[in-house]
């Protein structure tokens, strides 16, 4: 068979399941390539993460005998059958982008269910254990972590003594549950070669899970190259007030970490939170200026 793949949302991030479907079906002796407005394929196949908040559709393909569309921009619903879903994926596929770089996950699905997020009901209302780390990793010197909430998984030590074995710079790209840190697993952080590790704090409710959490890291683990103990996201313009707001970020910075506003619904946000992002997100002004009601926007 002839295998035409589109990418739909971009060519800067490698799309984890096109490279699955590329190694799937070049292991069965089919031609697999980037689609071809001037071919004729037996299959297309259409992949998109993201919807139209971020990314544009593409028409269908009118040279494909068939299409198959997936991805969560067209639907949560579909998944790739477990034949292909364990494939190692066909790195080579997005030759143009660093070749030294694993992806993938090692767990899928999160208890939490935030409002805002869409894995629970995309992936289940368990963190489950969905490969090991040798299904996506060979040998490559970074390794980008694509699992929702992985220290949710009961079997989140063995996968990350896996991670710590491989010596392989480690981005959690998701973050990590700072409600979820334990002295055991703190220690395995420490012996992974972490990239940045970062943290989320997003409600006024989760207060005290949050902030046990990020002493214990304090007391246990490792300060970055900047001098901090990580990244801590802040969620604004959702349900918290700019005294919460205020209150996170001030505490976040006295522990020792960095905080990052982040913006709900950022294009309908009230200037000042949008104001509060561009004070706390840009270290130089961070520091220079410590306190949010004395910084002028104007002076930058
Ligand atoms: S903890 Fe993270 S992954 Fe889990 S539901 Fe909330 S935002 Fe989504």
């Amino acid at each position: 068979m002839r295998i035409g793949l589109i990418d739909v949302d971009s060519h800067n991030w490698p799309n984890l399941a096109l490279m699955k479907i590329s190694a799937y079906h070049k292991s069965i002796g089919d031609h697999v390539e980037w689609w071809d407005g001037f071919a004729q394929y037996d299959r297309a196949y259409m992949s998109r993460v993201f919807d139209d908040t971020y990314s544009v559709d593409e028409p269908e393909p009118c040279n494909a005998a068939e299409i198959v569309k997936g991805g969560t921009g067209y639907s949560l619903q579909n998944t790739l059958v477990d034949e292909i879903e364990h494939m190692m994926p066909d790195y080579g596929l997005y030759h143009w982008l660093p070749q030294d770089t694993a992806y993938g996950f090692l767990t899928r699905g999160c208890p939490r269910d935030c409002e805002f997020c869409i894995v629970t009901e995309k992936e289940g209302r368990k963190s489950k254990k969905v490969a090991d780390l040798s299904e996506f990793w060979a040998g490559q010197k970074r390794i980008k972590l694509l699992d929702p909430n992985l220290l949710a998984c009961p079997e989140h030590i063995d996968l990350l003594k896996q991670l710590a074995n491989s010596g392989a710079q480690v981005d959690f790209t998701q973050g990590l549950d700072a409600r979820l840190l334990s002295a055991e697993n703190i220690s395995l952080l420490n012996s992974i070669r972490i990239k940045e590790i970062h943290f989320a704090w997003d409600h006024m409710r989760e207060t005290d899970a949050v902030l046990r959490g990020l002493r214990l890291y304090t007391e246990n683990g490792h300060k970055n190259r900047h001098g901090d103990y990580g990244t801590v996201y802040v969620l604004t313009n959702f349900d918290t007030s700019m005294q919460d707001n205020l209150y996170r970020i001030y505490t976040l910075r006295d522990m020792g970490y960095t905080p990052y506003v982040m913006i709900y619904d950022k294009p309908h946000a009230p200037r000042a939170v949008r104001f509060l992002q561009r004070w706390c997100n840009n270290r130089q002004i961070f520091r220079a200026q410590p306190d949010f009601l004395k910084y002028n926007p104007k002076h930058g």
